[in-house]
């Protein structure tokens, strides 16, 4: 498996740490809205990741955070907290909100088909483990008190910069606003570990710490519940790419202070899905979710369809033609499929050639579009009876994911009887010389879509 790794800024040859064994950790939703189809094009995306691994013979373990607490509304130190936002528009609590919107993004990551991780855990539910880790840090000298906050001083992270690839000039005139917000930094770009100063005088969220109540920064999370459950040395982590500065940048250099060693080797991330006027998001345009495109007649799987279309580190940008289109073809791909026979043949041998594509095309940094121009052309191809096709959809849809042989058992054994019944009864009826009855049967066949054809061997059917 070959995948770009952000760390390096080149496509590599993928090797876990031990063996087989993939640990995987992706940054979960801040669960303060809807996900909007942007945040969930990167859910997809790291959906595919995790299935072609296993599929390529990797087993991964996968663990992702909710964030439910410490997310402000710029990804820095500055703005409000995003549940606070929630809490506020929707007079509930916090809690209220977080529990809603949980719910909501996991039907929402169902209907698109996107497997829910091994793991899966709330940023509220591991207070001890970030306390643990800031202890460490403040006793270590990388993180210090000021203003009653907790912040780490990333003077003193080996290499703060690599992730992101910025310098710190850039940055620093970048960050002129955060420098009036929070003065007891010794550098800008420290970030708070925890707060106790609260910004907001109604903080739902609060513990006990050593450093007073507070909460946890929204960076901490993601390092303490990856650590928590995949322990010092991880394999992959993934976000959207608007997570490289600041978050994934902070996570490494706490992370590796904490541990003492290099932490992740794998840094993956997904390019953004874009309306037309740029990035996506929750405040500005039409809020579009899966909700919304389903209210407007969309099968939830066309807009899945669309994303593996594109590569996931080119940019996309979304309009309603765009997934007009993928519905469409997505629509045709099914109808086809649909149509295909069991007739317990044996596996042609050339399946093998289909298999070895397709495993090529998702090895190569994830080309899930040439992953599905292998499958075009399987379908196409006559040379491997249907029983080989349909054998080939079922293997590649364990990472694709597009439910390409949903509703065709039932479809399969009802629909064959039927159609095998009518040609039954219109070669009857053909024997008895009522080519009456038999035309008004073709008629009926035809009105489901099954062209027939008389052979010499007999009358075969063909479903449109
Ligand atoms: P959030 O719920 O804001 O924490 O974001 C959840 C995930 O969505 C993160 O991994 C982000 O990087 C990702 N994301 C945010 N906006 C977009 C977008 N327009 N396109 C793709 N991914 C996005
Ligand atoms: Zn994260």
């Amino acid at each position: 498996m070959k995948i770009y790794n952000t760390l390096n800024k080149k496509v590599e040859e993928f090797i876990p740490n031990n063996g087989n064994e993939v640990k995987m950790y992706t940054c979960g939703p801040t669960v303060y809205h809807y996900a909007h189809i942007g945040n969930l094009r990167t859910y997809i995306f790291e959906d595919i990741l995790e299935k072609s691994l296993n599929f390529l013979g990797y087993h991964v373990n996968r663990v992702m955070n909710i964030t439910d607490v410490g997310h402000l509304s710029s990804d820095a130190d500055t703005g409000e907290d995003k549940m606070l936002m929630g809490a506020k528009r929707e007079h509930k609590t916090v809690y209220e909100i977080a529990d809603f919107y949980t719910k909501a993004f996991f039907s929402d990551t169902e209907k698109l088909n996107i497997k829910k991780p091994d793991t899966v855990s709330k940023a509220s539910d591991n207070i001890d483990e970030y306390i643990k880790i800031i202890n460490k840090l403040l006793e270590d000298g990388y993180a210090y008190k000021a203003g009653n906050n907790v912040y780490f001083d990333i003077s003193k992270a080996k290499d703060y910069y690599k992730l992101s690839g910025k310098n710190e000039e850039e940055l620093i005139i970048g960050a002129r606003d955060d420098v009036t917000e929070d003065m007891e930094k010794r550098n800008p770009y420290d970030f708070a570990l925890w707060f106790t100063k609260s910004k907001f005088d109604n903080q739902e969220m609060k513990w006990d710490s050593p450093y007073g109540v507070g909460y946890p920064g929204w960076h901490i999370e993601c390092s303490g519940i990856s650590l928590k459950y995949l322990g010092e040395y991880l394999d992959i982590h993934c976000g959207g790419v608007d997570n490289i500065f600041p978050h994934h940048t902070n996570e490494i250099a706490q992370s590796e202070a904490y541990v003492g060693h290099k932490w992740c080797n794998y840094w993956v991330h997904g390019e953004h899905l874009n309306d037309k006027s740029g990035k996506m998001s929750k405040s500005k345009g039409e809020f579009l979710t899966v909700s919304l495109l389903e209210e407007k007649g969309y099968n939830p799987l066309s807009y899945r369809f669309m994303c593996l279309q594109s590569h996931y580190r080119n940019q996309l940008v979304f309009s309603y033609d765009s997934l007009d289109t993928a519905e469409s073809a997505y629509n045709k791909l099914k109808s086809k499929i649909k149509s295909l026979v069991k007739n317990n043949e044996p596996i042609d041998s050339k399946s093998e050639y289909y298999m070895n594509n397709f495993k090529e095309a998702i090895s190569n940094d994830l080309n899930t579009s040439n992953a599905l121009t292998v499958l075009f052309e399987a379908l196409k191809d006559n040379d491997i009876n249907d029983d080989t096709k349909l054998y080939l959809v079922g293997e590649f849809d364990k990472v694709l994911s597009l439910s390409l042989l949903e509703d065709k058992k039932e479809v399969d054994s009802e629909l064959i009887d039927k159609i095998n019944k009518l040609i039954e009864d219109r070669n009857n009826a053909k024997k008895d010389k009522n080519y009456e009855l038999a035309d008004k049967i073709r008629n009926e066949l035809l009105e489901m879509n099954v062209v027939i054809k008389d052979t010499r061997e007999g009358t075969t059917f063909e479903i449109k």
